[in-house]
């Protein structure tokens, strides 16, 4: 992969729960390869805003473009069969599946094929052989995140870090372009909280796009290359640590927390 240009553009965003104005006209552009982060106080409409990207809410007003395409108001599946996702939590009706299974139902290369329904003895062993390579690749994406010796354990026995681990890894199965985090390191523990940060920019360094909301500033600080701050749905700020650090409406916006 060699990523380029600027995938993700957020134009005017704006959205409103009946009289809760939740994004008021936030714009931003994520450049292609960055691990670009989203901070904010509380409230400030950063889950919104990655809701009303990813199709889970429509907008009330504003545009969303990935990859110059207009993907304003479609829906979840359409936009990552676009190669745009989010992270998800792990259902309840999949925490009584193994992880290898929650692995093997991630829906799987979206884009562009179609599953192969056929009866024909030629093409059935078609489906046997791409069933193998999913194995394969499930795997692969296990052992990436050291997922693997647990592969057979129920997912909703797995500690908070585990399933964040494998909420990624679940995500990265549609083989995305472009992946959201959602406080992706809430309730992990140290250890594991290092490893997935490692993982995201190992996964940086192929070519992957991250957009990355974290409630610890200082995380965000030290593995993020650019920072966008919202505060009560508007971009408040944006730019390198350094700018963000000592922008004085950003600490102002952080004194009410
Ligand atoms: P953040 O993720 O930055 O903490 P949110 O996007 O979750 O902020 O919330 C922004 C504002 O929108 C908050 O005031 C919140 O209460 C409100 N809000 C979020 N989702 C809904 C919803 N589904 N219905 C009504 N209000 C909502
Ligand atoms: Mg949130």
């Amino acid at each position: 992969r060699t990523p380029r240009g600027i995938p993700l553009r957020v134009d005017g965003l704006r959205k409103e729960f009946g009289g809760i104005t939740a994004v008021d006209g936030a714009s931003f552009q994520v450049e292609a390869g960055s691990l670009t982060g989203l901070i904010g106080p509380n409230g400030a409409g950063k889950s919104t805003t990655f809701n009303c990207i990813t199709g889970v809410h429509t907008p009330t007003a504003g545009q969303v473009q990935f990859n110059g395409e207009n993907i304003t108001g479609l829906e979840p599946h359409e936009v990552a069969n676009r190669g745009l996702v989010r992270t998800f939590q792990i259902a309840r009706e999949l925490e009584e599946m193994t992880v290898l299974e929650n692995m093997m139902l991630a829906p799987k290369h979206q884009r562009g094929e179609s599953v192969v329904r056929s009866v024909t003895p030629g093409l059935r062993r078609d489906v046997v052989s791409q069933e193998e390579e999913l194995r394969e690749e499930v795997w692969e994406m296990l052992e990436f995140f050291e997922l693997d010796h647990i592969a057979e354990v129920e997912a909703g026995t797995l500690s908070g870090g585990q399933r964040k681990l494998l909420e990624m890894a679940r995500a990265l199965m549609t083989d995305p372009e472009m992946v959201l985090l959602d406080e992706p390191l809430a309730g992990v523990n140290p250890t594991l909280e290092e490893k997935l940060l490692e993982r995201i920019h190992e996964l940086r360094e192929d070519g992957y796009t991250f957009l990355f909301v974290e409630h610890d500033m200082d995380i965000i600080m030290e593995h993020c290359e650019h920072i966008i701050v919202m505060h009560q749905g508007k971009v408040l700020a944006e730019g390198g640590a350094d700018d963000i650090r000592n922008n004085e409406a950003v600490v102002e916006a952080y004194l009410g927390e």
